[in-house]
């Protein structure tokens, strides 16, 4: 698997993601994407808006506003709750996630020595072995072998235990401030005059937007239960720590489905069964490799109080597993606290049982970033051509930012390149495709390997005769002799 360092220095190279305002040194937890990241995670979304959407009859689209009523927020619980606790080392200034320190007592034969502390991540498996190492020598104790070694998170501390634990930057107990609570919306100001009235929210996710248009929805479509509601945006959120690249950024783009449902306790086991295999089959048609996804199914006791069930669809990232979509039974927690606090109702009129209710719902939601980064994971490839070094990014077709590049077979032969240009143009009108005669026709090829185009055609002297073309498969690497036709039937194949 390539290594994060690599990712990050490859998508730069290749304009796939930039830090965002690069030029000033960057904003922690923002990215731009580049011309064909942009490209790749347009058909992300594009892919997903055809399936989950367009191919089904039960789901409609909506697009809402990323600024909505302040008691939107109130109502969905976001003002009061959502947010993740936190600590600061006094010394450094450093802050932390406390549900992301570890901490963990250090004794020899049942003698407390002391507490090591450490961020989670790549390297803690080897923070704690050279922190125990170092405490032990601090007491004489380093040909001793300590008692068990159990990490928990700051989160399980203990007040009195507190005063032990050492912060993660200096090794020093005391350094680190208690956790408290930290709000994770970004507040902004509505209207001309800065005021407590006029305070609104970037909306921390595109679900409370389907919510609150629900019975715009079914007032306005011909929709039945169970049916879904779909949306794609951006959703921003502060967080403390944002890290591992674009997996956790402070703006990030989501696309979430609702899927409505009668509110019975006999229907939504089935169904959530359906969605988890549904998105898993997607994950894995987009390219995902399989034995890096995996489930997480929440056990009761961790549920949010109105949540029946969630399941997390996992991925294998370079930083470890980690959340890639959660798909979860909502019951119908945000319609009922949405019809409270604005006092109109949202229920469901229910023609086949005559009777109104507010309906249970499905959500699986998955962020746009965290899939791109899955994507160029599972993609990303090196293998040796003759005795080169080849870097190859094995993105499905249809995911591929350049479906097809074309190119004379030299750049020096006027009658090949007008051709070439004229079959660059033809194609152009139909798949994104690029044209290309600079270098060799095997440098050629390499460039449009490392960003994942899965054909290149070359026009050579054969063409001038014949009309036919070389096609060449990024793959296999094999080369085929195709007519314009054969070739347009064959690209409409594979992309369709
Ligand atoms: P995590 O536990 O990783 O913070 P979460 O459970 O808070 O995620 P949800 O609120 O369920 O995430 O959001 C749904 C999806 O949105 C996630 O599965 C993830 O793909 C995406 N997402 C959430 N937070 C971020 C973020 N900070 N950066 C990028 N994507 C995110």
């Amino acid at each position: 698997m390539v290594s994060m360092k690599d990712l990050v220095a490859f998508c730069k190279r290749k304009g796939l993601i930039f830090p965002s305002s690069d030029i000033y040194g960057g904003l922690n937890g923002f990215f731009d994407y580049g011309p064909l990241g942009t490209e790749l995670k347009r058909n992300v979304k594009n892919l997903w808006w055809k399936n989950m959407v367009q191919d089904r009859e039960d789901i409609v689209g909506l697009d809402s506003a990323v600024i909505l009523h302040p008691n939107v927020w109130k109502a969905s619980g976001h003002v009061d709750g959502f947010s993740d606790p936190m600590v600061d080392c006094k010394v450094t200034k450093a802050r932390y996630r406390a549900d992301q320190v570890f901490y963990a007592p250090i004794a020899v034969a049942g003698k407390l020595l002391g507490c090591i502390c450490v961020t989670d991540g790549e390297e803690r498996d080897a923070d704690v072995a050279k922190k125990v190492k170092a405490l032990l020598k601090a007491h004489n104790c380093s040909q001793e072998k300590p008692d068990e070694i159990h990490l928990k998170p700051l989160t399980e501390a203990k007040p009195e235990e507190f005063a032990l634990i050492p912060s993660p930057a200096t090794d020093k107990p005391g350094d680190l401030t208690p956790p408290r609570e930290f709000n994770l919306m970004f507040q902004t100001q509505v209207g001309a005059v800065a005021s407590e009235a006029g305070v609104a929210y970037l909306r921390p996710e595109t679900a409370q937007g389907i919510f609150i248009n629900f019975k715009n929805v079914v007032d306005s479509t011909r929709v039945k239960l169970p049916f879904g509601i779909a949306q794609i945006g951006k959703a921003f959120r502060n967080e403390i720590t944002p890290r591992n690249f674009t997996f956790r950024s402070r703006e990030f783009e989501q696309m979430e489905i609702e899927y409505f449902l009668p509110a019975n306790e006999t229907l939504w086991p089935n169904l959530h069964q359906k969605w988890i295999e549904e998105r898993y089959q997607w994950h894995l048609s987009i390219g995902l490799r399989k034995e890096w996804l995996s489930f997480d199914v929440h056990e009761k006791k961790d549920l949010a109080h109105y949540a029946k069930a969630c399941t997390d669809i996992m991925f294998r990232y370079p930083f470890g597993v980690q959340e890639l979509e959660g798909i979860a039974v909502r019951g119908n927690f945000d319609l009922t606290q949405h019809q409270s606090f604005s006092g109109k109702p949202l229920e469901y009129f229910d023609e086949t049982l005559k009777t109104k209710y507010l309906p249970y719902v499905v959500e699986p939601s998955v962020g746009v970033d965290r899939t791109v980064l899955a994507l160029l994971v599972s993609a990303y490839d090196e293998d040796e051509v003759n005795g080169e070094k080849r870097v190859v990014l094995r993105l499905k077709p249809k995911l591929a930012p350049i479906k097809a590049a074309v190119f004379p077979l030299v750049k020096n032969k006027p009658e090949l390149v007008e051709k070439a240009r004229e079959l660059f143009s033809r194609l152009q009108k139909r798949w994104y495709t690029a044209y290309d005669e600079t270098g060799a026709v095997g440098r050629r090829y390499r460039r449009m390997d490392e960003i994942g185009t899965p054909w290149c055609v070359t026009v050579d002297f054969d063409s001038l005769d014949d009309d036919t073309y070389t096609l060449r498969d990024r793959d296999t690497m094999q080369q085929t002799r195709l007519s314009e036709a054969e070739l347009t039937a064959f690209f409409e194949k594979q992309l369709q």
